[in-house]
């Protein structure tokens, strides 16, 4: 697998649409951060030692820092500081918050987080204006102490699973809410040691995790056990091109049929839904290219998540700063204006246009998939 730093593929206005054919051999990258540093209490930890090997195997200079605090550069300019940032790996223990979980539907029952941040570059990154500081990748050292602290949720204010559907799936547990795990599980394992955890559980429970990311091969081999559904976030090929440093559309696809054929739960997150120019042709096309990568799969377990576009004042905000040069609709007067359930605001499409895309985009799923579970629309 080639290391590559997706910085270097950071698109500073829309980059191409990505023509790949899908029997064309497909890459893998991985990231290869600029910066790695660890905590004093990171280094304490068996799993922050890890990472460190780990960094230090690939040939990455690892600092050793001072202080428990991250001081990221504070530059003036918010590109540069957005750069510097996004080519940085904190190794640090995760504050003691992180083990008050928070449910999050309609995905899952809880959210938990191994790292908070993520080396891509969207352009409609769903972490902007959530995250507070410059967008720098921590990924947590204390991961006993995060997945021991699991048990005591189990069955625990089932909010999500209890869902006809879906009460078979036990407790559901989302690790990818704050960042892509599988985006940084060269230089982590956390994931693989997530998945074990899960797979040696003798409780219904579910780890839930989606990616823009393709390098499943350490993954196909664990004892998952069928307790690790996981969803790669796909989009129409005109959507997929605000996407840098993550996989492309194709290797992801692949990433799909290597897992069910691994026995994998797995599922399609697709999003954000855009009405790009003859959408409904474009996601038909999407989903026909899933169908193909999942032919012949046995047993296959196979879920949809569908989620449309939308903003927040607050991560226009931050978006425009990271990608000045991006072409994204993000225009209010096209929007509709909502409130979220905690009182903010947020830029939906309006009502027609998505009740259409929703029909059609659902149906397109029943008929390309007829063996997939849609699991919500939002
Ligand atoms: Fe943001 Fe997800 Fe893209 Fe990472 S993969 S930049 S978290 S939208």
């Amino acid at each position: 697998d080639a290391l590559t730093d997706p910085h270097a593929a950071a698109p500073a206005q829309a980059a191409p649409v990505d023509a790949t054919p899908i029997d064309a051999p497909r890459e893998t990258r991985l990231w290869r951060p600029r910066r790695v540093v660890v905590t004093p209490a990171a280094l304490e930890q068996a799993h922050g030692r890890a990472m460190v090997a780990r960094a230090e195997g690939l040939g990455l200079a690892v600092e050793r820092l001072k202080s428990n605090r991250i001081t990221a550069t504070r530059d003036a300019d918010p590109r540069q500081a957005y750069r510097e940032a996004k080519a940085t790996l904190a190794i640090v223990v995760a504050p003691p918050t992180k083990l008050k979980l928070q449910p999050i539907p309609p995905s899952a029952d809880w959210r938990f987080d191994l790292a908070e941040g993520c080396p891509a570059h969207c352009q409609y990154c769903y972490l902007a204006g959530s995250l507070s500081g410059p967008p720098v990748t921590r990924a947590y050292a204390n991961l006993d102490a995060i997945l021991g602290n699991l048990d005591g949720y189990l069955g625990n204010g089932n909010v999500t699973s209890a869902q006809g559907a879906r009460a078979r799936e036990g407790t559901t547990f989302e690790a990818s809410c704050y960042t892509d795990p599988l985006g940084i599980e060269h230089l982590t394992g956390s994931l693989s040691a997530a998945i074990r955890h899960f797979g040696a559980w003798d409780a219904p429970v579910q780890l839930r995790f989606t990616t823009k990311f393709a390098a499943v091969a350490p993954l196909l081999a664990l004892p998952h056990r069928g307790r690790t559904r996981v969803r790669v976030s796909v989009n129409a090929r005109a959507a997929a091109r605000y996407e840098g440093g993550t996989a492309s559309l194709d290797a992801r696809l692949d990433a799909l049929g290597a897992l069910a054929r691994a026995g994998y739960p797995v599922g399609l997150t697709i999003a954000p839904i855009m009405p790009v120019p003859d959408w409904p042709q474009a996601y038909t096309d999407l989903l026909r290219a899933a169908s193909r990568v999942l032919e012949g799969v046995h047993d296959l377990d196979l879920t949809v998540e569908l989620i449309t576009h939308r903003f927040t004042p607050g991560s226009k905000e931050v978006l425009q700063g990271w990608y000045p040069g991006s072409d994204l609709p993000m225009r209010e007067a096209e929007r509709t204006r909502k409130l979220t359930k905690f009182g903010s605001v947020k830029y939906v499409y309006p009502r027609d246009l998505m009740q259409a895309m929703r029909e059609t985009i659902s149906a397109a799923v029943a008929r390309e998939l007829p063996g997939a579970r849609l699991l919500y629309w939002t």
